[in-house]
């Protein structure tokens, strides 16, 4: 089959590579789509191997159960899925409270297995996944499904973490709409009454976000923080969702959330350690503010996402590419010309 594999620092390339060999626990799925996250972007410029052989791309996955491993139960072929992200241990402590993405086995600081991002992913024709991972999707288009594994599972739960600051008249800020900030503004406008307010800094992005329901659209810059404190009578915004993580952002996140009010770091771009201290006459962080480091969500996080696109509530902005082209679209990711959420087809 064909997989679009990191082989080197820096370097992708499709490959011609062996199906897939599934274990008893396992499901042969049959990828209908593959999404492509910044977080491969971030894989891709790291600066060494990940991996010793070559490590097959893509952790939002959609498609249909090709062959089940002897020893599981209650699926079987040709149902369509997507594929759950956090391969926890499901026995731990946080696993059996709901809190599979911070399983204890993963340790302190790191996260369960991923696809994609450990074992192989699904930027290719199959993929191998453990059983549990698999989350029925009905009759949903695999090019919208795919996103909800990541873009929405990862915004459902920093948003749900945030419902007691998101009551209505309350103001929440979106910066980055990207892949996953132009699914937050949406999933913010479905289940909450916040006024939202998105951040980002290029027109055709701030377009979008106005498509998907934000109330008002700012261009990121110096300002920002100043324009949002102005739009709150001086309060600040009660939700600070950050999808770009940033030095610029972290600072702009903490000088512009409301005192009870919560920042939730969901971009990985390598800022943040210190923005919370409080320099001389500098900005200061609100009394009762919250900071917490989201990382993806949990199995009902991915639930509720499904059943959001199912109500048509949530649609994803996708542009479409063959898995050939996969090499293409990481650089327009990178580029910054992706509107919406790039999805591979292979
Ligand atoms: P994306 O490239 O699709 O979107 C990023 C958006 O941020 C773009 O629209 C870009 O124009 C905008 N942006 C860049 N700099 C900005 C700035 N200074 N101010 C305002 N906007 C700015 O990326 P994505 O796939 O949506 O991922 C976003 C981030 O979230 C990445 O860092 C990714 O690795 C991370 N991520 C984290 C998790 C998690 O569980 N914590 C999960 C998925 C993705
Ligand atoms: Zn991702």
């Amino acid at each position: 089959m064909r997989a679009l594999q990191l082989t080197d620092a820096g370097v992708v390339e499709i490959r011609e590579v062996p199906v897939p060999e599934i274990g008893p626990s396992d499901l042969l799925v049959r990828v209908g789509a593959a999404g492509i996250c910044h977080s491969d972007l971030h894989l891709l410029h790291f600066p060494v191997k990940i991996r010793e052989e070559p490590l097959t791309l893509g952790h939002e996955i959609a498609g249909t159960i090709e062959a089940v491993g002897s020893e599981v139960d209650g699926r079987h072929a040709g149902e369509r899925g997507v594929i759950y992200l956090c391969w926890s241990c499901g026995v731990c402590r946080e696993c059996i409270s709901g809190n599979e993405n911070v399983c204890l086995a993963a340790g302190r600081t790191a996260m369960p297995p991923c696809p994609g991002l450990g074992p192989d992913g699904g930027m290719a024709e199959y993929v191998r996944v453990p059983a549990r991972s698999f989350v029925p999707i009905g009759e949903l288009d695999f090019l919208q499904a795919a996103p909800i594994a990541d873009a929405a599972l990862t915004s459902y739960h920093a948003i749900r973490g945030a419902r007691e600051q998101l009551q209505p008249g309350s103001t929440a800020v979106v910066i980055g709409v990207g892949g996953l900030g132009h699914v937050a503004v949406q999933i913010l406008r479905a289940t909450s009454a916040a006024r939202i307010v998105a951040v980002d800094v290029g027109p055709e992005q701030l377009d979008l976000a106005t498509r998907c329901g934000a109330d008002l659209a700012l261009e990121s810059g110096p300002d920002s923080a100043r324009q949002i404190l102005d739009l709150t009578d001086g309060r600040g915004a009660d939700a600070v969702f950050d999808f770009v993580g940033v030095d610029a952002t972290a600072r702009m996140s903490v000088e512009a959330v409301a005192p009870n009010g919560a920042y939730r770091m969901v971009g990985l771009g390598g800022g943040v350690p210190g923005v919370t201290a409080e320099p001389a006459g500098g900005p200061g962080w609100p009394w009762g503010a919250s900071i917490r480091k989201s990382y993806g969500g949990t199995r009902r996080d991915l639930v509720d996402s499904i059943a959001l696109a199912q109500a048509g509530l949530l649609t994803v902005a996708v542009e479409r590419f063959d898995l050939d082209e996969g090499r293409t679209a990481l650089d327009r990711l990178d580029a910054g010309t992706i509107r919406g959420r790039a999805v591979l087809v292979p």
